[in-house]
């Protein structure tokens, strides 16, 4: 799995959960991270999880 990071607005995406998310292609705020941890390391409590991501990791994760 693999991670998007917002940086300006400290939020931590899965890619390809939600549509919320940039391009990190495109868009030097994004960051691609290989870890939950890497995110938590740069910024701490600041960062806080897309709740769209998570629900749609939980439908994942129950199939
Ligand atoms: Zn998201």
């Amino acid at each position: 799995m693999e991670w998007v990071y917002n940086r300006k607005q400290y939020t931590l995406h899965i890619t390809g959960c939600c549509h919320c998310q940039g391009n990190p292609k495109y868009d030097s705020n994004w960051i691609v991270l290989k870890s939950e941890n890497d995110a938590l390391e740069m910024d701490g409590v600041a960062v806080h999880k897309c709740k769209v991501c998570q629900k749609n990791l939980e439908k994942i994760l129950r199939r």
